[in-house]
């Protein structure tokens, strides 16, 4: 498998960290689980139910203030190709033979939104060092501050789902991703990409009422006629088909220490592009390293080992005394 430049950044650190600290990343000891907020309200995305009409991503844009973009400069439409710091919700497909089949993995097809998955115990808020990116202690939302952001990006490099974007061409950058439309949220409303989904495969509600759902839904057998909330869980609006066939995962319930976002489809999730995560979050390794790091003041001693070793190797022989 080829390794991105990125990955392998994120690998030469954590390795780095680890190496430094005397720990192998097997033996660094996770804190304990961060458990959901009671109160946490998220996404329940049904790849099986999505039609790939990308309306979510119309809605989102509009109601978030961003703009269109054109990846093919003869593009008459948006038409980004992946998330960016003007795309912060995406419809993907994935296609494998004929892509004939819907929700096949073989001969078959599959649409996959990408955003933020308001993790239960966020990478990018533990790398953040000035707080720029925190969680709501209600909601769980993961919010982000402009205001105190140093732009030094550590939320991008910490995220194991790729999803802080960062406005590069702008002269006040920000980090830009997925804030669950929490300004609708204030006024009482919910997600933009919930409201204006016409088949619910994007799902509003609180976490605990969309796992209900995702596991009634695994329980149904493939043909069985059932019927499917729009818009948000509690809405009391539905739609009626015959059940889907469905992989038996719900990605998110406890995928990297589990997700406000949860999603469901019949296609494996790694090749619908999410990674496999364990069940602990890489929040609770990492801040065990940073911790065992600055314990006894290791890492400033590492640091400065590091230092006079590079001032050592560019000092030419000529300008020692
Ligand atoms: S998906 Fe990434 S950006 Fe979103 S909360 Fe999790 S770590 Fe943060
Ligand atoms: S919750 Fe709001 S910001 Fe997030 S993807 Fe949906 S519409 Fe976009
Ligand atoms: S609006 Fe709903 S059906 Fe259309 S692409 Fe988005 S999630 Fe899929």
């Amino acid at each position: 498998m080829a390794v991105s430049r990125r990955q392998f950044l994120k690998l030469a650190a954590g390795a780095g960290l680890c190496a430094g600290a005397g720990l192998s990343p097997q033996v660094a000891r996770a804190r304990p689980p961060v458990p959901r907020l009671p109160e946490a309200v998220g996404i329940l995305y049904d790849a099986t139910l999505c039609i790939g009409c990308k309306a979510c991503m119309s809605a989102c844009k509009e109601f978030n203030g961003l703009p269109p973009e054109h990846t093919d400069p003869r593009a008459i439409w948006d038409d980004p190709l992946d998330l960016s710091a003007k795309t912060v919700n995406i419809v993907k497909l994935y296609t494998h033979g004929t892509g004939l089949a819907k929700d096949r993995e073989q001969d078959g097809y599959s649409y996959i939104r990408r955003f933020c998955m308001h993790c239960v115990d966020p990478a990018c808020t533990s790398a953040c060092p000035v707080g720029a990116l925190h969680k709501d202690p209600r909601t769980g939302v993961v919010k982000y501050n402009p205001d105190v952001c140093i732009g030094c990006r550590y939320c991008q490099i910490a995220c194991p789902y790729n999803i802080p974007k960062f406005q590069w061409d702008s002269p006040f950058p920000r980090i830009v991703k997925c804030q669950m439309c929490d300004h609708l949220q204030a006024r009482g409303s919910y997600p933009a990409c919930c409201r204006f989904c016409p088949t619910g495969a994007s799902l509003f509600g609180e976490v605990r009422e969309l796992l209900k759902e995702a596991r009634r839904r695994l329980a149904l057998k493939e043909g069985e006629p059932t019927w499917f909330p729009l818009r948000r869980v509690d809405s009391g609006s539905h739609t009626f088909r015959s059940a889907p066939a469905y992989l038996p995962h719900i990605y998110g319930e406890k995928d990297g220490g589990g997700a406000q976002v949860l999603m469901l489809a019949n296609v494996p999730f790694t090749k619908l592009g999410l990674p496999v995560l364990g069940e602990d979050s890489i929040a609770s390794h990492s801040e065990t390293v940073y911790h065992a790091l600055y314990k006894g003041m290791l890492l400033p001693y590492l640091v400065l080992s590091g230092l006079v070793y590079l001032v050592y190797r560019h000092t030419s022989k000529k300008d020692l005394p």
